[in-house]
């Protein structure tokens, strides 16, 4: 095994989920994170069928999260006077689990400290490689030398900057903006949201911490503001000029704003990029591929990044130029169909001038048509491998055999799309094989459903 010392900027998902793998796999993982400690509480992030489930269940943490997720129901939206009007069901908004994503955090690191050297407060200013490894200075520590350095630093990721290029270059505004903060659950809701709608706005406020307190949400449609992402007076002076008199509880939630123990405010925005890696530098999580706060996918797909990313690097060896390529292979298809889910949530949630639809199955029904129209992708032709969703399946050959359609709350968990063996025998051989594995596995990550170790040193569970 090559390039053992793994340099990870990050600790929030897919950085600790990354450590974990690679320590599982042998690799000896540094995590380096900005904060100066682990940034706790704040929104809730869901995991959304069995393809995250399996990877949660597999790093032994599926049972942590269940003590702690929210509990959160379903969602209203109400009318000015807070009368509910249309009723949002849980799992469009909750996921399987929904979990604050400062909690899941904290689960993360408890599973990986041990064997994972964490260094909080600071950051990496420059990256040098050579034949054998990169050379990292950071604002604070000395000097350190690392095999490969993987950058699981968020949406606004320094090592991109750094190895790849300026965040204009890959960073797609969806024309929305968000603020969300922590504030009393003055409306005494139980477990569930009010969110109150009008043009281009939203603000929404729901139970957190088993109705303890509460989260308050702001969405607005505008294009790229300039404001200093460390400028929270600036930001919090434009939200309350945006939603001054918009009616239902903004003015009250505005006021609770400036005593909120926490502000997050950004614009929201995915992530495009040719490649996640260069040399021996390589992207996980939003830093690479941010499908945006709106899809509901982020964590999800953080995690099943790292699980990936860390297979094939364990399964080539450490050999980083076939593992790279390998993780881009698997999991491009993915994230691109997350991030078309992105696309359609932010347009159906603040929706510029266009009517708030009426009745709750009118809601339903364009939540799921969003969801409907964007998943699943088609899945590519793959001669060398056999790669296979809940649609299609793509023999050795590339060619393909279409399946049932699997139900709407399984379409997540049928993206990514499989690394398996060729299977060598008859076509109608192939067929029954293909057909029963599906029947039986709901996940259509074969590798994740069958239980198969990764590589062939056997160390993957
Ligand atoms: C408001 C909001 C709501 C969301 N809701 C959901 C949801 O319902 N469901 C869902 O699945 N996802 C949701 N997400 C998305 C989800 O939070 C992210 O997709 C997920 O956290 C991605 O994890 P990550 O580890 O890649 O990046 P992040 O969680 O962004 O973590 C990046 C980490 O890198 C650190 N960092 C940044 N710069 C540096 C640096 N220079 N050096 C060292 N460390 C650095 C940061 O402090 C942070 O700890 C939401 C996001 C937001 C903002």
């Amino acid at each position: 095994m090559t390039n053992l010392k793994v340099l990870i900027s990050g600790a929030s998902v897919a950085g600790p989920a990354l450590a974990y793998w690679l320590h599982r796999h042998g690799f000896q993982p540094t995590v380096v994170e900005r904060a100066p400690a682990l940034r706790d509480g704040g929104y809730a992030v869901d995991f959304r069928g069995e393809a995250h489930l399996t990877v949660l269940r597999r790093m032994g943490i599926l049972a942590d999260l269940e003590r702690v997720r929210t509990g959160t129901g379903s969602m209203s939206y109400v009318n000015s006077a807070g009368k509910p009007q249309a009723e949002l069901p849980a799992d469009l908004f909750a996921g399987d689990i929904e979990i604050l994503r400062g909690d899941l955090a904290r689960i993360l690191y408890d599973a990986t400290r041990q064997h994972t050297e964490y260094v909080f407060g600071d950051s990496i200013t420059s990256l040098t490689e050579d034949a054998d490894g990169v050379t990292v200075s950071f604002e604070h520590g000395a000097p350190r030398r690392f095999d490969l350095v993987i950058g699981a630093d968020g949406l606004h990721s320094t090592t991109r900057r750094l190895a790849f290029g300026p965040e204009e270059e890959f960073v797609k505004h969806l024309g929305v903006h968000c603020a969300i903060f922590t504030t009393a659950n003055h409306l005494g809701l139980d477990h569930t949201g009010h969110a109150y709608r009008t043009a281009g706005k939203l603000v929404a406020l729901h139970s957190a911490r088993h109705n303890a307190e509460a989260r308050a949400v702001f969405y607005f449609a505008a294009p790229q503001l300039d404001v200093d992402r460390r400028d929270v007076a600036r930001q919090q002076a434009l939200l309350a000029e945006t939603f001054a008199g918009n009616g239902w509880e903004s003015d009250r939630l505005l006021q609770d704003m400036r005593y909120a123990p926490d502000f997050y405010f950004d614009s929201v925005g995915q992530v495009h990029m040719d490649t996640w890696s260069r040399g021996r530098v390589a992207l996980i999580g939003d830093a690479a591929y941010c499908p945006s706060s709106l899809s509901g996918m982020g964590s999800g797909l953080a995690l099943v990044g790292a699980y990936v990313l860390a297979g094939e690097l364990a399964a080539a060896r450490g050999d980083h130029r076939v593992a790279f390529a390998r993780y881009e292979e698997e999991m491009r298809e993915y994230a691109v169909g997350c991030q078309k889910m992105g696309d359609g949530v932010a347009k159906l949630m603040v929706p510029g001038n266009r009517a708030l639809p009426r009745s709750s199955t009118a809601i339903t029904r364009s939540c799921r048509t969003c969801r409907a129209r964007t998943w699943p992708p088609r899945a590519p032709a793959r001669p060398r491998r056999t790669s296979r969703s809940a649609t299609t399946v793509n023999m050795p050959g590339g060619k393909r055999t279409e399946e049932s359609s699997p139900r709407p709350r399984d379409l997540d968990a049928a993206m990514v799309h499989a690394r398996s063996e060729p299977f060598h025998g008859s076509t109608a051989q192939r067929k029954l094989a293909v057909k029963r594995k599906s029947r039986d596995h709901r996940c259509c990550l074969p590798w994740l459903a069958e239980g198969r170790a990764w590589s062939s040193s056997g160390c993957f569970l």
